[in-house]
């Protein structure tokens, strides 16, 4: 929970240029890239660039770090020009977290459901 970089996460690889992904947006602290398997028409995720291994621990660890994160959720939204969007932090295995690095999905360019499964 300390923000250091991790040598056997896959998402500060990405932070670090050592795997591609097809970044949309950068800022000091965020990078923002298109999922690879993607769920709607837009499917970025937006993490930072400090690693926290999930939305709770970059809360209690570095909540002006989470405000940069969810301020550029809004950015992306409004650079993929979507009227409507959803914003996701899976946080533990039961909730369908696969990646250890905190991410936001940004969901839209299509009817989202409510309940999410
Ligand atoms: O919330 P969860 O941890 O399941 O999300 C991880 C996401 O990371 C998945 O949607 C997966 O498709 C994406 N991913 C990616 N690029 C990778 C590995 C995983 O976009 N190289």
């Amino acid at each position: 929970m300390t923000g250091e970089p991790r040598d056997d996460c896959l998402f500060c690889k990405i932070v670090a240029g050592q795997i591609p992904a097809t970044i949309v947006r950068e800022t000091d602290t965020t990078v923002a890239f298109r999922d690879i398997n993607p769920q709607a028409p837009t499917h970025v995720l937006v993490i930072p660039k400090a690693h926290y291994r999930d939305a709770a621990a970059l809360a209690e660890g570095a909540p002006e770090l989470a405000a940069d994160v969810l301020r550029e959720t809004r950015a992306v939204a409004e650079q993929e020009q979507l009227d409507s969007y959803r914003t996701i932090f899976n946080t533990g295995s039961g909730a369908g977290q696969t990646v250890w690095h905190t991410h936001a999905h940004v969901l839209g360019g299509r009817g989202l459901e409510w309940p999410p499964g």
